[in-house]
């Protein structure tokens, strides 16, 4: 992920329960779900993703046939994160443990990132709500989500991601969906 600023994304923490699922899929939910379950995430546009190396190792999941894709590198199950199966839309929330330190500079990932904004789907979270981030109403992300988004789709930024064919929208990987029975058994973790 590059030239990342808090500006141009979305901070914000989802705790539902396909993230949860996910997390566990990978054998890392130890590492990318909070407390309360909660997985921490950066929206931003596909076009700020590049594949540096090990293109060939980038896999994607879906949790039912028509999910989300959720992509991951297979050679050590690290999450990447989340994009919809269409390109029209060139979002991805790249989850916070896949979000290495840049090599130089004194910007650290956290000031890249910014505050978290945003809580998503509250009601999944576990041993009681989290604290409240400071991010303003949920109208007022809702549309700063939905500004980004055109901002992105305008900028031609979804023939600019590195996980779908530019030509065709395809996705470089083939998604594993998960069988019902896959599912419920990581969601009853
Ligand atoms: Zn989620």
């Amino acid at each position: 992920m590059r030239r990342v600023a808090p500006s141009s994304g979305n901070h914000c923490v989802c705790y539902c329960e396909d993230c949860q699922a996910f997390a566990h899929f990978l054998g890392r939910a130890g590492e990318i779900l909070d407390v309360h379950g909660g997985t921490e995430i950066m929206q931003v546009s596909q076009a700020t993703l590049e594949i540096v190396a090990g293109r060939e190792r980038v896999a994607c999941m879906r949790l039912t046939p028509g999910g989300l894709l959720r992509w991951y590198a297979s050679c050590c199950n690290t999450p990447i994160g989340n994009t919809l199966a269409t390109r029209a839309v060139p979002f991805i929330g790249v989850i916070r443990l896949g979000i290495r330190e840049p090599a130089v500079g004194p910007v650290t990932a956290s000031m890249a990132l910014g505050p978290i904004r945003a809580h998503a789907y509250r009601r999944s979270a576990k041993g009681g709500p989290p604290g409240v981030p400071r991010g303003g109403s949920n109208l007022s992300i809702a549309l700063r989500i939905v500004r980004l988004m055109l901002t992105w789709r305008l900028r031609g930024d979804h023939r600019r991601s590195p996980l779908l064919d530019p030509v065709t929208g395809t996705p470089i990987a083939v998604p594993r969906v998960l069988s019902t029975s896959e599912r419920e058994a990581l969601r009853m973790r």
